[in-house]
């Protein structure tokens, strides 16, 4: 495999990607296939951070409008990252990979606060840091959360990895006639409003000029063909 065309890279998985072929909660099997996908990009000499989302278990909007308020759903969608960065980080660790939660809000005897240094010690040791509890607020979004930790870290990508294999003009699953596209500045991504990840997400990517890279979790190997620069995705950049 060609060398890695990145040396730290943060890693955005979905709560829905931990969900594998169940519509709600973790499937083990899939969590155990995504751990040793994190492994084999850390063995190609890659630094990695990850951040989780929480969809396969919460979402604030979809919870508040049940009747529970925003900022009660979104904490409830901050604690469903937790517990899917909890079980990401026993399946590494089972596998011989040092591995550290760690969340953006105080929890200590669940798992230990996010700092840069924390991040930044885990990442130096040979250890995948999970980040969970997105940005720790309200009203945003794990990939926001993403695109801020990359940043904090000096990471040079985001790896959006997702079920499709790109951003597309529509959901390719709905529409026959979607569009793939290779490649997309930030601001054609924010005007085109497309739904893979959200305006603030991309406009803090932008700011910090920080690529993203879209593609699919679902083909086997393929965080370590994206770090390669074979991969099949969208590249969001410049
Ligand atoms: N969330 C939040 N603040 C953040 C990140 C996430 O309040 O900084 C909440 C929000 O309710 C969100 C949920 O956590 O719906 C799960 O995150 P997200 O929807 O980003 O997960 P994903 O779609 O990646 O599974």
């Amino acid at each position: 495999m060609a060398e890695p065309i990145y040396r730290r890279v943060l890693v955005k998985l979905s709560g829905e990607s931990f969900a594998g072929p169940q519509d709600y909660g973790i499937d083990q099997a899939t969590i155990d296939r995504i751990a040793g996908e994190l492994i084999a990009a850390r063995a190609l000499g890659v630094e990695v951070a990850v951040v989780v989302g929480g969809g396969n278990i919460f979402r604030g909007v979809e919870v508040s409008a049940r009747g529970v308020s925003r900022t009660t759903g979104d904490t409830m969608g901050m604690l469903a990252t937790v517990m899917n960065c909890l079980a990401l980080a026993e399946a590494l660790r089972r596998r011989g990979q040092n591995a550290r939660a760690l969340a953006a809000l105080m929890m200590p005897e669940v798992c230990e606060l996010y700092t840069r240094a924390a991040a930044e010690q885990t990442l130096a040791e040979g250890g995948i840091a999970l980040l969970a509890a997105g940005t720790g607020n309200p009203y945003f979004t794990t990939d926001t959360a993403a695109v801020l930790r990359a940043a904090e870290i000096g990471a040079g990508a985001v790896l959006k990895a997702t079920n499709v294999d790109g951003v597309y003009t529509a959901d390719p699953k709905l529409d026959p006639t979607a569009k793939r596209f290779e490649k997309l500045t930030h601001s054609e991504a924010l005007a085109g409003g497309y739904k893979v990840m959200d305006a603030t997400a991309f406009a803090l990517a932008r700011e910090t000029s920080l690529p993203i890279i879209v593609f699919s979790i679902a083909e086997p190997g393929s965080i370590g063909a994206v770090l390669s620069g074979a991969g099949r995705g969208t590249v969001v950049a410049g």
